[in-house]
């Protein structure tokens, strides 16, 4: 067979060539905004042009500070097709963590929305190797700023050749784009994906039982396009013609409502935060959901109670998968095999909270205790992966060794895998409970108190326990109707017919919400300390 380069050029081109009508519509700070592919591909080659009139050459770092919308989406293709990678930067990271990542990167130019400049202010004279600022603004004036030089976007591309030619010459394996991702002390972690696995990965994203992104989808990332490469939905969404819709800044749940209904959207995606606000806006509004054919979940476990309402009582396919910032991400994925199509509704309910099988194309070992675990659904081992679009270091970290070892990404989930080969997240190795020598999954214990009527959100962690070295503790957040009313003995009743005795939360401690990481996850360690401090009341 021919030895063809697996590279981003081809999938700008592709959208250029065959669907030039089709449509990017983008909600920035002025509005929704539509563009066809024919525009974008222009803009994106605009852009390119400006960049190396800038000095950008390849190898070099372009960050972004941005949402989700079309001049990011030109970001993400004018850069890794010029041969530069493309460095999309946390906008809710710390500013010394945001200085930390420019810096470790050596981002030579940054593109930012304008509503991000004061953050970027905040790291200004830290940043050591950044030669210009692209503010990305729909204002025909650039905002007051301290920092400098500051170039304005569409002055930029306006000024730029629209028939800048891409380099033809790009290797397979070169670094197309860049993402940190938040360690539990610590720096964040760099990870580099090559032109290669973002290929490969879009790939997986279009099959049937992966993503099943197609040219007839209306493809709405939620998930920021600074994480994890919006799981990847921008490429595949270009590559194969799909109409993009990218919610933009500060979206609430009503507006992503009113998107999905108004622009008919049939696949989005998002982490379970969203995915429950959205949940609570159809509760009390009257929309249209009727187009989704998807709703993608993924980042942490989707509470079995909210796949149920979903598909249930709104008649909404939920997918479940999981993934991480080294694998770009999707790895698992909870599609039911056709003959599961025969189960009981609660069976398969059950099955489909699993994050799922592995995606072709990708290896997976689970190593417990001792060596490789059984396919009993009980046994539970660290699950570790290797592929073509798992990464295969840090970048220019240390802490490449902890992870990365024995040709495997040791990922630090802790999993079980049943006899059809559904995998389980049980818990991160250090969220797991170790009480009196056994394992609690915090997991489980969360999603049974979130399929309670009255509980909005519930986290689990350990406390230390004289006796048992660890103890569950729980924190719940009442749904608004429920508070003052529910009792914790109310929620304890609820778990004890489903959980050995010993795995039942020593405690419930309400609360008016659960802290979040900078991706919407709960922050386990803030919640430690918190429960701590009540604990010694
Ligand atoms: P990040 O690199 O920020 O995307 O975080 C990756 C981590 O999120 C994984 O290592 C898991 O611990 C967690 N995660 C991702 N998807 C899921 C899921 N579907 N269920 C449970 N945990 C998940």
């Amino acid at each position: 067979m021919m030895q063809t380069p697996l590279t981003m050029t081809q999938m700008m081109k592709r959208a250029e060539l065959y669907f030039p009508k089709k449509q990017v519509i983008s909600r920035t700070a002025s509005g929704i905004h539509r563009f066809t592919y024919k525009q974008i591909a222009e803009r994106t080659k605009r852009l390119a042009d400006s960049l190396t009139k800038l000095g950008i050459e390849k190898g070099d770092k372009v960050g972004t500070l941005a949402w989700n919308h079309h001049r990011h989406l030109e970001a993400y293709f004018a850069i890794p097709c010029m041969n530069a990678v493309l460095h999309t930067i946390n906008i809710r990271l710390s500013p010394q963590h945001i200085s930390y990542i420019i810096n470790h990167a050596e981002d030579k130019v940054l593109l930012v929305d304008p509503d991000i400049l004061p953050l970027l202010e905040k790291c200004g004279s830290e940043l050591k190797t950044v030669k210009a600022f692209i503010v990305m603004t729909d204002d025909n004036e650039l905002p007051e700023t301290t920092l400098s030089p500051v170039y304005h976007y569409e002055k930029l591309l306006t000024e730029a050749n629209p028939n800048y030619h891409f380099p033809e010459n790009i290797n397979e394996n070169d670094p197309a784009g860049m993402c940190y991702t938040s360690a539990t002390t610590g720096n964040p972690k760099g990870v580099i994906y090559t032109h290669r696995g973002i290929v490969l990965h879009s790939l997986a994203l279009g099959l049937a039982d992966g993503g099943g992104i197609s040219e007839r989808d209306i493809a709405m990332p939620v998930v920021p396009m600074f994480h994890v490469n919006a799981w990847g939905i921008p490429f595949a969404g270009v590559w194969f013609g799909s109409t993009l819709v990218l919610p933009g800044p500060y979206f609430t749940p009503k507006l992503l409502a009113e998107l999905i209904e108004t622009e008919k959207v049939t696949i989005t995606a998002g982490v379970p935060t969203i995915w429950l606000g959205l949940l609570k806006e159809l509760e009390s509004g009257s929309w249209d959901m009727g187009s989704l054919r998807a709703v993608l979940c993924g980042g942490s476990a989707a509470p079995k109670g909210m796949i149920k309402t979903f598909e249930q009582k709104y008649n909404i396919p939920f997918k479940h998968a999981y993934g991480m910032t080294e694998t770009s991400p999707l790895a698992l994925i909870s599609t039911l095999k056709s003959y599961q199509e025969e189960l009981d509704p609660e069976e398969k309910l059950e099955l489909r909270s699993k994050q799922g099988t592995l995606v072709p194309g990708l290896e997976m070992k689970i190593v417990g205790k001792d060596g490789e675990v059984a396919w009993d659904g009980k046994e539970m081992g660290e699950l570790c992966l290797r592929g073509p679009w798992i990464a295969s270091k840090y970048y220019k970290d240390e802490r490449t060794l902890d992870a990365f070892h024995d040709g495997w990404l040791h990922t630090g989930d802790v999993v079980s895998i049943d006899e059809e080969g559904f995998v389980k997240i049980v818990d991160r190795t250090k969220d797991l409970i170790k009480s009196g020598g056994e394992w609690i999954s915090s997991v489980d214990l969360e999603n049974a108190l979130m399929a309670h009527e009255a509980v909005f959100e519930a986290a689990v962690v350990a406390v230390p326990h004289d006796q048992w070295q660890e103890r569950p503790f729980a924190c719940v957040v009442l749904k608004e109707t429920f508070k003052g009313k529910t009792t914790k003995g109310e929620l304890l009743d609820f778990l004890k017919p489903q959980f050995a005795k010993w795995w039942i939360p020593d405690d419930i401690l309400f609360l008016e919400e659960i802290p979040k990481t900078s991706v919407g996850k709960f922050l386990k360690r803030t919640l430690r300390e918190q429960v701590q401090k009540e604990v010694h009341k």
